[in-house]
């Protein structure tokens, strides 16, 4: 029997979501945060292993609830934000929407559960095609729309306007996903919630430290969380993850100080950036930043032979490489290694 031919044909079309392991000294490629938590084994000592976890993650709702000032009816949980992708897109099906270059997983999942995408390219500056996706929500009807504000790859904010233009015109659900929201300048879209029913917030710890973890959630109107949970996995979100996620969002400061030295070494580090000649960087609103550079192979290889990994873009946007906000120390490494390798 050939496997190939018994797999639903969406699926064999698609290949394995490819995480390469590169040895590097200075890891700048995936968003992460670099700094890390320690000291969360005391909050690990009470874990009973032999038991399954709480699946409805009560504790750690409690203290999402506390932060964001909403109540635990309104938030789900998920083992990172990849997976309410999936658990949304499994509730609702498409047409799902999003625009061009954006995270990749909306586009993924999407083909993998068999429903129709549409991809509109964004404009020059990375803001929203209004128009076409006006057109499309008209023509289409979209069930599902993902933003992520601020975007990834590209790092920018959409306009707040043309967001909630989208929101309003909609008859699907719109997604806000805010994975980067907490390197923003602005307060994101989390106090809309009370005025509009379609929108559904999605954040992650990922990418403030916690990527180990996989803890994402998303915050809505109970009706959409009480359908999205129809097709949640009962115990989706291991004991440990809860419990170490739990003791991280207890001690607020240390997570605002980590954001807020990101932030201010992404100024830094883009300040610097901009001086080197033959280099674009684009602003930024998250935790890394976008540069358009001639011959990016070249310079994605020659950063590597030193110790340094970046993303290589230049598939998805014409020229780009991608490089995450490290440590001060790291982050002047890249720019040194940068300007040897230009
Ligand atoms: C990294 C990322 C995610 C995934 O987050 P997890 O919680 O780790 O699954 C979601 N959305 C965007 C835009 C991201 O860049």
């Amino acid at each position: 029997m050939d496997i190939k031919n018994f797999v639903k044909a969406g699926i064999r079309s698609l290949s394995a979501y490819e995480v390469k392991e590169i040895p590097c000294k200075v890891k700048l490629d995936a968003n992460e945060s670099p700094y890390g938590f320690k000291g969360l084994l005391k909050a690990l000592k009470f874990i009973k292993t032999n038991r399954y976890p709480d699946p409805e993650a009560r504790f750690l709702k409690k203290f999402i609830s506390r932060d964001f000032g909403v109540k635990p009816e309104n938030i789900l949980h998920g083992n990172g934000s990849d997976e309410l992708i999936y658990y949304l897109i499994t509730t609702f099906g498409g047409p799902v929407l999003f625009p061009i270059p954006t995270f990749s997983m909306y586009g993924i999942i999407s083909q993998a559960l068999g429903e129709k995408r549409i991809a509109i390219p964004l404009e020059k500056e990375f803001d929203l095609d209004l128009e076409k996706i006006l057109k499309a929500i008209k023509n289409q009807k979209p069930k599902l729309i993902f933003l992520s504000s601020p975007n990834n790859p590209t790092g920018n904010c959409f306009s707040s306007d043309r967001i909630l233009k989208i929101i309003e015109v909609s008859n699907g659900i719109v997604i806000v996903d805010e994975a980067y929201q907490p390197f923003a300048s602005d307060k994101g879209f989390m106090p809309m919630l009370k005025d509009y029913k379609n929108i559904v917030i999605m954040r992650t710890l990922s990418k403030i430290g916690l990527a180990g973890l996989r803890v994402g959630f998303l915050i809505a109107d109970e009706e959409i969380i009480n359908e999205v949970n129809k097709v949640r996995l009962p115990f989706n979100l291991n004991s440990l993850s809860q419990a170490a996620a739990v003791e991280v969002l207890k001690n607020k400061k240390v997570l605002k100080s980590c954001i807020k030295s990101i932030t201010s070494e992404r100024g830094r580090l883009f300040g610097e950036m901009a001086k080197i000649k033959g280099i674009k960087p684009y602003p930024s609103e998250a935790n890394f930043i976008l540069f358009r550079i001639k011959e990016p192979d070249k310079i994605y290889k020659g950063l590597l032979k030193k110790g340094i990994l970046v993303r290589n873009m230049s598939g998805v946007v014409n020229n780009c490489l991608r490089v995450t906000v490290g440590t001060p120390e790291e982050n002047m490494g890249f720019i040194k290694v940068l300007k040897e390798v230009i």
